[in-house]
């Protein structure tokens, strides 16, 4: 029997730098006894050369052969259906909970969908495959560099012969896994760090990263199903962002990261919020979407200047801004995927009563999956 082809494609999606497999994966892949189609010039804007693929046995290809002979196409973002075709999978980040529409036309034209951010991530053997932990993590990371960046003041507490400096002060909303690794750097480049969550769990996690937890007093627990966060009643949003705004107001650098898995972000960040933090201060977004985000006056892809010299940044797909590190990482979980897609023949065999798949295979012979969807 003939290898299963797999597929890498050129993202299209504008500002998209990541690329679904490195070479390191193509050897991976390769020793699995699979054979590997590269678009050309698939990992340049993250630096992995065609070379570099065809030096780890992957064969370059153009955009239409890619297209017609792959049998399984990796993918970090959403390629347009119409390319695809009947009996071909595909496997990346589609967000099938957000977007309905995108699914059923994948299911029309009878394409097997495998979606990584359906994945069921608190089973022990899903986490090799884990790429939402994976990218969050780069973007907690870069939320910080893009706030210390854009903040005209140190981080640490610096005393030298022309003066002292005070360290920042910082805020970070929501702590999970990007929330996390924000506290994390943003320590590590010497601020004062404080943090929130509506999940009660979340309080030992941020004191362990050596944050001080933020109590309010005005919303209790809101922890949901599956470790994530459930959304709050309008009543419990408005006391929630009234409590917040003073917390805001005092601090020089908010982050915010807080979601709510299938829904829209949560605002926490209102306009007057905004409003009344000092000239100079930062705040980034990493929620912020074209349906809103964490802060009132976030716009995705972008930054803006409020008129009390408060930098807001948009940042909507921070992993992209940091093409190599997530690429690598999002490489080593779609190989994870990948391998335990496959049996023992080498072929692609499909199997939802197998907890994993339950949870990733979004359609598959002309249907959508409720259960996957679910
Ligand atoms: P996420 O991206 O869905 O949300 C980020 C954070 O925002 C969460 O911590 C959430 O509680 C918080 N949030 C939501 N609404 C909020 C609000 N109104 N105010 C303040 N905070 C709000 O979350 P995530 O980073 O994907 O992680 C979610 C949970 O899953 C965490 O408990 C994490 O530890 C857990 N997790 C477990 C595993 C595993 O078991 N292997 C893997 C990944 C994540």
């Amino acid at each position: 029997m003939a290898p299963l082809r797999v597929g890498v494609r050129r993202e299209t999606t504008p500002g998209e730098r990541r690329v679904a497999l490195v070479p390191d994966g193509v050897s991976r892949l390769v020793a699995a006894g699979l054979a590997v189609l590269v678009e050309s010039d698939a990992g340049a804007r993250a630096w992995q050369t065609n070379d570099a693929y065809a030096a780890a046995g992957a064969e370059l290809v153009g955009t239409d052969e890619l297209y017609e002979r792959a049998d399984v196409l990796l993918s970090v973002g959403r390629p347009d259906p119409e390319r695809l075709r009947s009996g071909q999978a595909v496997l990346g980040l589609l967000q099938p909970l957000t977007d309905p529409a995108y699914v059923s036309r994948l299911a029309e034209r009878g394409v097997t969908a495998v979606s990584l951010d359906t994945l069921p991530r608190t089973l022990s053997r899903a986490q090799p495959m884990d790429a939402l932990s994976s990218q969050a993590s780069v973007a907690g990371y870069k939320a910080v560099l893009l706030a210390a960046n854009a903040f005209d003041r140190y981080f640490p507490l610096l005393i030298t012969a022309a003066g002292t400096a005070k360290p920042a002060e910082v805020l970070v909303l929501g702590a999970g896994v990007a929330g996390l690794q924000a506290i994390g750097t943003a320590r590590r480049l010497g601020a004062i760090v404080r943090a929130y969550d509506v999940r009660p769990a979340a309080r030992g996690e941020i004191e362990s990263m050596g944050a001080a937890f933020v109590q309010l007093s005005s919303v209790g627990d809101a922890a949901g199903a599956g470790g994530y966060a459930r959304a709050l009643t309008e009543a419990e949003q408005r006391a929630q962002q009234k409590e917040l705004g003073e917390h805001v107001a005092r601090h020089d650098v908010v982050i915010t990261t807080a979601q709510v898995p299938g829904r829209r972000p949560p605002l926490l960040v209102t306009e007057e919020a905004v409003k009344a933090m000092a000239a100079g201060s930062v705040v980034v977004d990493l929620a912020a979407s074209p349906l809103g985000g964490n802060v009132a006056l976030s716009e995705p892809g972008r930054t803006v200047v409020t008129d009390n010299g408060v930098t807001v940044i948009g940042a909507d797909n921070a992993p992209a801004a940091m093409p190599t590190a997530a690429s690598a990482a999002y490489s080593r979980n779609i190989c994870a995927l990948l391998l335990h897609l496959i049996d023992d023949g080498g072929a692609l065999a499909v199997d939802p009563t197998d907890e994993i798949q339950a949870g990733v295979v979004v359609t598959h012979g002309g249907r959508v999956l409720k259960e996957a969807t679910a």
